[in-house]
Parts: structure tokens; sequence; C-alpha cells
């Protein structure tokens, strides 16, 4: 199983490291071309969501990247990635990929809030996961089918629609590898 990690900015390698533990080949995008190649799902890593689209746009891989997510490739996106995924961003008209029907907000737990660890997260068929947070994002709102997957005191940071799987944290900083065994599951065989 081969699994495509977008390595224009941010935690891409800490993804690749996760997959490898977990058996699976890795292959990086860093530009158009590299969509050519063979993969079964895909990694939208954290880092910062206006620079990653800029250069999804500059580099044309924006368009392409959203019509395999449409077509129905596996996507598993975390913190800035899911930015990237959302439909809309809460009072800022930028649409980046925009296949996951949700409205995000950024930066959303306030400057003192920005990192912080919470280790009492519940996820929804895997059991207590320890979450770091990053500057993230939470998901302020779901559209019909989404599937919430985790809360932090009452706020949406972890979604499942179809083949499209984000979260508001950062798992693959933390060693636990469930989340990403969970994403590998969701990919056909
Ligand atoms: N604050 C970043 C953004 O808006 C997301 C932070 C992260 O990915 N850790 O893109």
């Amino acid at each position: 199983m081969k699994i495509a990690v977008l390595a224009l900015q941010g935690a891409f390698e800490e993804h690749e490291k996760a997959l490898q533990k977990l058996g699976a080949e890795t292959l990086q995008l860093r530009k158009a071309d590299d969509l050519n190649n063979n993969f079964d799902g895909l990694i939208l890593p954290g880092g910062e969501s206006t620079v990653q689209g800029k250069l999804l746009r500059e580099l044309e891989m924006l368009a392409p990247i959203r019509n395999r997510i449409r077509n129905g490739l596996p996507v598993f996106a975390t913190c800035a990635g899911l930015i990237l995924l959302a439909e809309h961003i809460a009072d800022d008209d930028t649409v980046h990929i925009g296949t996951l029907p949700v409205t995000v907000r950024r930066n959303a737990y306030g400057r003192q809030l920005g990192s912080f660890h919470y280790a009492e997260g519940i996820f929804e068929g895997i059991g207590r996961f320890p979450m770091e947070f990053i500057r993230a994002p939470y998901v302020a709102q779901v559209s019909e089918g989404v599937k919430i997957l985790a809360r932090v005191e009452e706020r949406i940071v972890g979604v499942q629609y179809q083949n499209q799987l984000a979260v508001a944290f950062h798992p693959e900083l933390g060693g636990d590898l469930r989340i990403h065994k969970y994403f590998l599951q969701m990919i056909p065989k």
C-alpha cells in the first residue's frame, strides 16, 4: 500500500514515519507531476494552511487533488490539512480544496491556548487518545452525513465524511499510531 504525503510545508515527515512504522510505503508530493504516480491514499499535514494553499495553487496541484478526492481517494488531514479540506472557513471567503462539508474556525482557541496537550481526548472507535493542538482550528459546523469522531470541551476536533478523515490535532507527533491505522483501514483492499 502506498500513501502520498503532501510535502510542500509543515509536519509531513512525521506522518511518513508513522505510516512506515505501520508498514505502508510513502511518496512525497512536491509538484504536479508527482500526482501521476500510483498511490492509494493521501495525507494533508499540519503547518500553515495559507502557505500550503498558495503553493498548491501556484504549483497547479489544487484542482487535481480536489478531483482525486471527489473521485474517492481516501484522505487524512491534520490541522492545517483540515482547513485545506473544509468547504467553508468561518469569517473568511477562502476555500482551498473544499471537499469536506464542514465549516472550520482557524486559530480557534485564542492566543494563550494556542498550543496545548489534551490528555483526556476520546476518539470514536479508538478510545482515549492524547491530543496535541498547535494553533489549531476546530469544526464549528457539520453538514448532514459528517460523522463526529472527537470533541474537546464541546468543540468538534475529529470528523469523517465518506473517504475523508480530518482532525484538528496532531496524531503524528505523539507516537500513538492508532488514528493512522484507522486511516489505513479506510483504504479499500
Ligand atoms: N494555524 C494553522 C493554520 O491556520 C494551523 C496550525 C497547524 O497546522 N498546526 O493553517
